[in-house]
C-alpha cells in the first residue's frame, strides 16, 4: 500500500496452531519492505517464548512490546504507536473486553496507520472471545486460517484443551501450546457438557 493512504484493519483469526501469528509476521515484513516503520505489540499474560519477542511456530522472531492487558495500556500504545506505520497485535484475545483497545486501534486506522490483529476466534468451549467479534466487525479484510483436526485431518476451527490424553474444561485462560491444546473440527470439537 502506497503512503499517504488512509490506513487499514486487517483481522486474523482461527484456531490454535492455524499459523496466526506466522501471518500477522509475514504481513509486517511486507510493510517493513515498502520502508513503513512498524510496531508490534504483544499481552503481558503471554510469556510462552519470551517478553520481548514474538514467536511463531516455525522459529520466526520479531520484537515486540510487552503491554498490559487493561486500560492502563492505551497510553504505552498511543505512544509507541505514534512514530510507526503500521502497527500488529498478537493475541489480541487476552486484553480485557472493557480495556477499549478494539476502539483505541480503530482510531489508528482512522488516523491513517494499517493495524493487524492476530486473535483467536473461540475459547477451548467453543464460545467466541469478545475482543475477535469486535476485531471482525470493524475489520476491512479478513484472514480467516484453519488448521489441521489432530483426530481426522479435516480443517479445523476450533481448539480443543486436552488434559492427560482428555478434553479437558475450567478457567477461560490457560497458557499452552502442543502438550495442553489440539486443533480440531466441528465434528470431532467435544463441548463441555
Ligand atoms: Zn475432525
Amino acid at each position: 500500500m502506497a503512503k499517504g493512504e488512509s490506513g487499514r484493519f486487517v483481522t486474523i483469526t482461527g484456531p490454535m496452531f492455524s499459523g496466526k501469528t506466522s501471518r500477522l509476521i509475514e504481513l509486517l515484513e511486507r510493510e517493513q519492505y515498502a520502508g513503513r516503520k512498524i510496531i508490534l505489540f504483544k499481552p503481558a499474560i503471554d510469556n510462552r517464548y519470551s517478553t520481548v519477542n514474538v514467536s511463531t511456530h516455525k522459529g520466526i522472531t520479531l520484537p515486540a512490546v510487552v503491554a498490559p492487558i487493561g486500560k492502563e495500556a492505551l497510553p504505552l500504545m498511543r505512544e509507541r504507536s505514534n512514530s510507526a506505520d503500521a502497527v500488529g497485535v498478537d493475541e489480541l484475545q487476552f486484553w480485557k473486553s472493557d480495556s477499549g483497545v478494539i476502539e483505541f486501534l480503530e482510531g489508528l486506522s482512522d488516523s491513517g496507520k494499517n493495524v493487524y490483529v492476530a486473535t483467536l476466534n473461540r475459547d477451548h468451549t467453543g464460545r467466541p472471545f469478545e475482543n475477535t467479534t469486535k476485531a471482525l466487525s470493524v475489520a476491512d479484510e479478513i484472514h480467516m486460517l484453519t488448521a489441521v483436526c489432530a483426530k481426522c485431518g479435516a480443517d479445523a476451527t476450533f481448539s480443543q484443551r486436552i488434559l492427560n490424553g482428555k478434553e479437558s474444561f475450567g478457567k477461560r485462560i490457560v497458557i499452552g501450546g502442543k502438550e495442553s491444546y489440539e486443533p480440531r473440527c466441528r465434528n470431532c470439537f467435544v463441548r463441555p457438557k
